[in-house]
């Protein structure tokens, strides 16, 4: 480790208790950036964290939607994203108009939203859900019909687990970029036959057919829990690079193959070890929901957080 990652990192971790921070840090973040975290987790994980925080001000290390959850769910706090161009495409997939749109076409079916979404989104839809909860919350909704989004393959991934019921996606075909990059898995399959014995685990943002070849489709929570609980020893693991860090950082004695080492989110190492500790020295800058969008996204992400207990 370079002299001045170590140093960045005790400045940080000094300034985190003289303003009485916390860091919660998304999987997909930079290796050194997961080291000085208070907590590391997925969006579900993180969500549940930011509902019961007591230090005054969180320092978000991820992208736009997840810092704008973190302030709805903690509106009296100061919350920060050290770096305000951490944007995620596929939330932006969703413009409110599109949603106003798709239920107007469709008056009286219920709207889960994948948490991938802006503030104003989230608050015209009835649930928000993330991968790791998607199948529980529509099994529990129990509708015929749902418009779903923005993320299609998460549908497909529902879909299959939860039959009858229609998903109605909006948009038409929202996806991720660096999940795409996956394609239909090759190079993990390839993988596979070279270590027969290795579990291939793949996230539901990728494509259908990867999702096909899997032994497990797990959000990165469900990954990590599935690594450190397996008795196997090797896993190929299908999601953004980032994780294959946390993994091989936490769990030393297991090996974890990249399924694709350019699986790289261009948003989310938009945040740095520098810009974190400059957000923490500057207390900027600051994410803030304007109100009444506040006020009505937070009902769907308590529901959510209420309903995948
Ligand atoms: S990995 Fe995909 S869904 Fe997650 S922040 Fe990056 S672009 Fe958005």
């Amino acid at each position: 480790m370079s002299e001045k990652i170590q140093m960045l990192k005790e400045k940080i971790n000094q300034l985190k208790k003289d303003k009485d921070a916390v860091l919660l840090v998304h999987n997909y973040q930079v290796n050194e950036v997961q080291e000085v975290a208070d907590f590391i987790g997925d969006s579900l994980e993180l969500s549940r964290k930011a509902q019961n925080i007591e230090s005054k001000m969180i320092i978000f290390c991820g992208v736009d939607f997840m810092a704008e959850t973190a302030s709805i769910l903690n509106p009296e706090k100061k919350v920060i994203l050290p770096n305000l161009s951490a944007r995620c495409p596929m939330a932006a997939q969703l413009p409110l108009k599109t949603l106003l749109k798709t239920k107007n076409e469709n008056p009286g079916v219920p709207v889960v939203l994948y948490v991938n979404t802006l503030a104003e989104a989230k608050a015209e839809c009835d649930v928000t859900c993330t991968s790791a909860n998607a199948v529980q919350i529509i099994q529990k909704l129990d509708k015929d019909k749902v418009i779903f989004g923005p993320d299609w393959n998460l549908g497909y991934y529902v879909k299959k687990r939860v039959s009858n019921v229609e998903l109605i996606p909006v948009p038409k075909y929202g996806f991720c970029n660096t999940h795409k990059l996956f394609k239909d898995g090759i190079e993990a399959l390839e993988l596979k036959k070279k270590y027969p014995e290795a579990d291939l685990l793949v996230h539901p943002e990728c494509d259908p057919g990867f999702q096909d070849n899997a032994d497990y489709v797990l959000s990165t929570g469900g990954m990590y829990r599935h690594c450190k609980e397996s008795s196997k020893k090797i896993f190929i693991i299908g999601t953004e690079i980032g994780m294959v860090d946390r993994l091989r950082r936490e769990i030393p004695s297991k090996t974890f193959l990249p399924a694709n080492p350019n699986a790289e989110c261009p948003s989310m190492k938009r945040i740095t070890l520098q810009n974190t500790y400059e957000a923490l020295v500057n207390e900027d800058p600051i994410v803030k929901v304007p109100k009444e969008i506040c006020i009505k996204a937070l009902k769907p992400i308590e529901r959510m957080l209420e309903m995948s207990k």
